[in-house]
């Protein structure tokens, strides 16, 4: 008889392996750039440390661990996540002796007895991240900025969706009005639901069952109960990372399970991957390593998914081998004329054109250009055309650039000019 691999566990071929030999060189590259530095972890552990860092009542711990005895009965636990081992690591060795904060990465694999699905294996691989000893809004801003120059450098369009779950002070208030909240719509909360309200009835909000989103569509917010402190913290992140342009997405909704996880948390979502769309979740968790037997210091960390960064990667290089380099979208016949001029011209050195009619209206052409995923357009209007100018739209950043089109430039240095402001 032939023998397989298990169920839900996979090969991964020559033909992925080499794009995972490029998204983990990049995540090395943009992490060194912080000063993270690797560390090395087993694959094995003592059941208790992720019964203990995880929580009893998870999912994780509950179901979907990979458990057994030992010959000596000791009971081990192949790792389901990261940050757990991090966090003994940083104990075990003292680490915080040595050096007052540490900047941690992780590269491998991570097991979860979950139903098997496109995205969802029993082992997966995670790139992830922890900073121990900072609890600043500053140290904050700067995890979500290096995961933001990452997915960049990647060429992703994802989505940071970011939430503050507030601390010790002000989110027990807020609990135990979402529990009043929720026990006032039991009869429309999914069984499982009724479970969280005792246990943790934050979780009502991120369950995914549709009569729960629907039942908690106007549940009372948690940014509206913050204390003073909080807020502070969140909005200072929210302005460092508006000044670096890096765009965040506020979701009231987006919480975590356990007690010690505080303030800034955050998601990134993929666009276009399905149900499957989550590849990196993390956050604050500032009393963790106190409860896991070390000293109080805080805490702050992300998991990407690398089986979901390599299927969007791959989605979008499918994407790209068939999209045009650019769009040119003329407005008017005098514009027209000229675009004309251009596209033969760019096309005459390879790049692949798409050029609109000019007596198209502007939504419409941006509409055509957004289907054929083109990462620009060249907006040619009547007036400016005449002085010379064109501007320049970024499809993946959906900014505007006024750029003056130089006709008797080589193509390309036209199309130097025009990807010059994402290198
Ligand atoms: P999900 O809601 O998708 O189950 P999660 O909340 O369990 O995700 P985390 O524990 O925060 O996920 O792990 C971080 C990332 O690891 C996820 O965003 C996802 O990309 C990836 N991941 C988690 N579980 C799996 C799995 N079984 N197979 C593949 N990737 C996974
Ligand atoms: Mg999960």
């Amino acid at each position: 008889m032939k023998i397989t691999a298990i169920r839900g566990f996979r090969d991964i071929l020559p033909d992925e392996s080499g794009l995972w030999q490029v998204l983990t060189s990049q995540a090395r590259a943009s992490f060194s750039t912080y000063g993270f530095s690797e560390i090395i972890l087993p694959l094995l552990e003592k059941t208790e440390l992720f019964a203990r860092a995880i929580g009893e009542t998870t999912d994780i711990v509950e179901k979907e661990m990979y458990t057994f005895t030992d010959r000596d009965d000791s009971s081990l636990t192949l790792r389901p996540e990261g940050t757990a081992s991090v966090i003994r690591a940083y104990i075990e060795h003292s680490l915080h002796q040595k050096e007052p904060v540490s900047k941690l990465f992780y590269i491998g694999p991570m097991f979860r007895r979950e139903r098997p699905q496109k995205g969802r294996y029993r082992q997966f691989h995670q790139i992830g991240a922890e900073i121990l000893g900072r609890d600043d809004a500053l140290i904050d801003a700067e995890l979500l900025l290096m995961l933001n120059d990452f997915f960049t450098a990647l060429r992703l369009d994802v989505s940071i969706d970011v939430n503050s779950l507030g601390c010790a002070t002000c989110r027990p208030r807020y609990r135990e009005r979402l529990r009043t909240f929720g026990e006032s719509k039991f009869a429309a909360l999914c069984e499982n639901c009724h479970g969280r309200l005792q246990r943790n009835p934050l979780r009502i909000l991120d369950c995914k069952e549709e009569g729960c989103r629907h039942a908690t569509i106007d549940a009372p917010i948690l940014a509206d109960f913050l204390c003073d402190p909080c807020r502070q913290h969140f909005g200072q992140v929210q302005t460092l990372l508006h000044n670096e342009r890096v765009k965040i997405t506020v979701n009231p909704r987006l919480v975590r399970g356990l007690d010690y996880y505080c303030r800034t948390s955050f998601e990134v979502l993929a666009l276009g991957l399905g149900s499957q769309n989550a590849v990196c979740g993390g956050g604050r968790y500032d009393g963790l390593v106190e409860q896991m037997g070390g000293p109080a210091i805080p805490g702050i960390g992300f998991a990407i998914g690398v089986e979901r960064l390599a299927m969007l990667l791959q989605a979008q290089e499918r994407q790209n081998a068939e999209a045009p380099d650019m769009f040119i979208a003329p407005m008017g016949e005098v514009a027209e004329n000229q675009a004309f001029a251009v596209a033969r011209r760019l096309r005459q050195d390879g790049y692949r054109i798409e050029l609109e009619s000019g007596r198209r209206s502007l939504k419409a052409q941006m509409r055509r250009a957004d289907k054929l995923a083109v990462p620009y357009v060249l907006i040619l209007g009547e007036n400016e055309i005449t002085a010379g100018k064109g501007t320049v739209r970024d499809m993946q950043t959906k900014t505007d650039r006024s750029l003056a089109v130089d006709l008797s430039a080589s193509a390309q240095d036209m199309m130097k000019a025009i990807r010059a402001s994402d290198v």
